[in-house]
């Protein structure tokens, strides 16, 4: 994953995936009308690196059992682990996390996994661009709080999409690390309506929005995008148009919906 001849450029120790361990729900936190941050604690995590993700293994009464991936949303520097999940309504495992764990329960998890999408701030000096949509902006958030604890002088932009102001997760922590942070820009844009007052943008992303963020960024930066298969298709599209040679441009992809 290291590119570029920059001497500066240094390896990024990417931790190995534990086996099936319990994790014990310490808080679960609402973060939207559908999504809810669940801290666990776990007693040997490896560590993770920003944008990785972790499996969880539900079992029924009878045996069945259902596996899913969920990026972590908690950076490094925190010990509890923090997944961000979205309730699909017709969904078989979110609408169990998100509506049915309460602190105290355990399940089985496991993880870190992955080691193509991830950020240090460590290893690169490029200035660093984000497209994330829905639950995309998990892993997105994770390298973004693990860049500002680390004190982090690298150039930022998120271009997020969502599709109502009430969909918007972490609102709150996103604008307040704009308004903080004059090397972090912030553009979220709304596909299914404005809300009153609503000074951000509206519809899909398109192209003028993902130059403008990228030139704000002096041309050239290490791309993540995140969401969704058709996003990360559409946004990935978007940033080759826009000049990003495609060998910058790193995915993660939620699945089909
Ligand atoms: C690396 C990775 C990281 C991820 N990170 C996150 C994250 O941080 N947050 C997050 O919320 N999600 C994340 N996801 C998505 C997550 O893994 C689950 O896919 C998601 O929570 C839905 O699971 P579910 O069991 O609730 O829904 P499922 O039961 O898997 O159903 C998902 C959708 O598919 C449809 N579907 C299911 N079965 C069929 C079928 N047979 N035919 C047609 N349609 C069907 C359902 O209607 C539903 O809308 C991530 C996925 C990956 C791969």
């Amino acid at each position: 994953m290291i590119r570029g001849g920059n001497s500066a450029t240094t390896v990024t120790k990417v931790p190995r995936a534990s086996s099936w361990q319990p994790a014990t729900v310490v808080s679960v936190r609402e973060e939207t009308h559908r999504v809810k941050t669940i801290q666990f604690a776990i007693s040997n995590w490896p560590g993770h690196v920003a944008g990785q993700h972790a499996d969880v293994r539900l079992t029924a009464e009878d045996g069945y059992r259902a596996e899913r991936s969920y990026s972590i949303a908690s950076p490094p520097q925190m010990s509890a682990v923090e997944l961000t999940v979205d309730r699909l309504e017709d969904g078989e495992v979110s609408p169990f996390l998100t509506d049915q764990l309460q602190p105290g329960d355990t399940i089985q998890l496991r993880g870190p996994i992955g080691g193509h999408f991830i950020w240090s701030p460590s290893e690169r000096g490029s200035p660093l661009l984000l497209l994330g949509g829905g639950s995309g902006i998990v892993p997105l958030m994770c390298m973004l709080r693990h860049r500002r604890l680390s004190g982090s002088a690298v150039p930022a932009a998120l271009l997020y999409s969502a599709r109502t102001r009430a969909d918007v997760i972490f609102h709150d922590e996103l604008m307040d690390l704009a308004r903080g942070d004059t090397t972090f820009a912030l553009r979220i844009t709304l596909t299914r309506d404005s809300a009153p007052g609503w000074s951000g943008g509206v519809g899909r992303i398109g192209l003028p929005a993902v130059e403008s963020m990228l030139n704000d960024l002096g041309g050239v930066a290490d791309s993540f995008v995140c969401g969704y298969t058709g996003f990360v298709e559409a946004a990935s599209t978007l940033l080759v148009k826009a000049g990003q040679p495609a060998g910058a441009i790193r995915t993660e992809r939620f699945g089909a919906t």
